[in-house]
């Protein structure tokens, strides 16, 4: 008999395979399925980016393996793009970290800092990846609830006393997956301030740094005077160049935690192909251009959503950056019951918010992952049903 070790326990289902796979059962019966509940970006990676990998995977130099913790010219284009765009002065040699993807990072910093029974800091909702690190190293997780009355930020004042004292390290994310909010350089500066005088490691998750609406420039947490000293911020060409499916991320800040990540990683594994390296040097270094389209593209599906939403009477605040809404859900429904009731009825498939975690009750996650005219035909098939207004 296959016994799994204790660790594998606590571990649930994926919460997106799950999701996915309810969508497919769902198209696999010949229904005209929009899916907005994934956050998979649809658009291609920019041209110019993809000509680079195409010539350098021709490179046999590129066809051993890569050097561990990565090449010297990838880490100094992520220090001279957050230089660029956040004047925050990053050493390439010792304050960055290639990963594969943001994800890893999110999960490898819990096994650098926590011992079995240590607490972690985590928002609730937030991004159930956070939860796996902590589960599979053994420890125990807090839940920062983030209210929409407090503008979806953690409440640093409500934190007990024991939860201050027993913390190694905490996360947030802004802009905020789920929940669309942005983050205050006010609000950064009190995360310094709790996590300097708490001694808890400051883990900002950076992944919808690029996805600000309204003309709101995201600021980065490394911005703040002293985020260094306390913490890292993680950081992804995911969303921000539509390179999801190139797993390219970063790990940046505080060198000390950037050494134990970089240890990890020598043990996980010595780093992206160099074709995939160069291109992500190319995206980082070239033009920006096609970051700013990204933008205003995502903008212009919000407008057309908001629209849609409010002729069918669906009450909703704008989200100030990433690519999702966070919608209430009508009275006598809880999310879960609400999804399974537009993917049945309407073949739209959104997030269940207790899907991230038990304060994300109430409300669904739409992602902007379709074009205008599929975003306005979702939400039209949606106010079919006749819940709202
Ligand atoms: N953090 C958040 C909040 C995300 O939504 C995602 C991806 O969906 C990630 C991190 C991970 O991104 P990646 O592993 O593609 O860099």
């Amino acid at each position: 008999d296959i016994v799994p070790a204790n660790r594998m326990q606590g571990l649930p289902e994926q919460f997106f395979a799950k999701l996915v796979g309810k969508a497919n059962a769902q198209a696999a019966r010949g229904r005209d399925v929009i899916n907005l509940g994934q956050g998979n970006p649809d658009t291609p990676t920019p041209a110019h980016i993809v000509e680079v990998m195409q010539q350098a995977s021709a490179d046999p130099k590129y066809h051993r393996y890569p050097p561990f913790r990565g090449y010297p010219f990838l880490k100094e284009a992520v220090a001279k793009r957050y230089k660029e765009d956040y004047n925050v002065d990053l050493d390439p040699e010792t304050e960055v970290a290639i990963l594969f993807g943001g994800k890893t990072g999110l999960i490898e910093i819990s096994q650098c800092l926590l011992n079995p029974g240590d607490l972690c800091l985590v928002p609730d909702p937030g991004y159930p990846d956070y939860w796996s690190g902590v589960s599979l190293s053994g420890g125990r997780m807090s839940f920062m609830p983030l209210r929409e009355e407090n503008s979806f930020l953690p409440d640093y004042r409500a934190i007990s006393d024991a939860d201050r004292q027993d913390a190694k390290l905490m996360f947030f994310n802004y802009p905020n997956n789920p929940t669309g909010a942005v983050a205050t350089a006010e609000f950064y500066r009190e995360t310094v301030e709790f996590a300097a005088s708490n001694g808890i490691v400051a883990a900002s998750d950076f992944a919808y740094g690029a996805l600000g609406f309204n003309g709101q420039r995201p600021i980065s947490f490394l911005e703040t005077p002293g985020a260094k000293d306390v913490g890292v911020e993680f950081y992804t060409l995911s969303k921000t160049y539509n390179m999801a499916g190139w797993r390219v991320g970063f790990a940046l800040g505080n060198a000390k935690i950037i050494e134990l990540i970089n240890l990890i990683q020598d043990h996980y594994f010595c780093s992206l192909f160099g074709g995939i390296q160069e291109a992500a040097a190319a995206a980082l270094n070239g033009s920006q251009q096609s970051v700013r389209e990204l933008g205003a593209k995502y903008e212009s599906r919000l407008n057309a959503l908001f629209q849609e939403l409010d002729r069918i009477g669906w009450k909703a605040e704008r989200p100030g950056g990433s690519f999702f809404c966070w919608l209430p859900v009508p009275q006598g429904y809880t999310s879960a019951e609400f999804a399974d009731l537009v993917l049945e009825k309407a073949d739209v498939v959104v997030a269940p918010g207790i899907g991230f975690g038990t304060h994300g009750e109430g409300y669904v996650r739409l992602g902007l992952l379709t074009d205008e005219d599929r975003l306005r035909e979702a939400i039209a098939r949606i106010g079919k049903l006749g819940l709202f207004g």
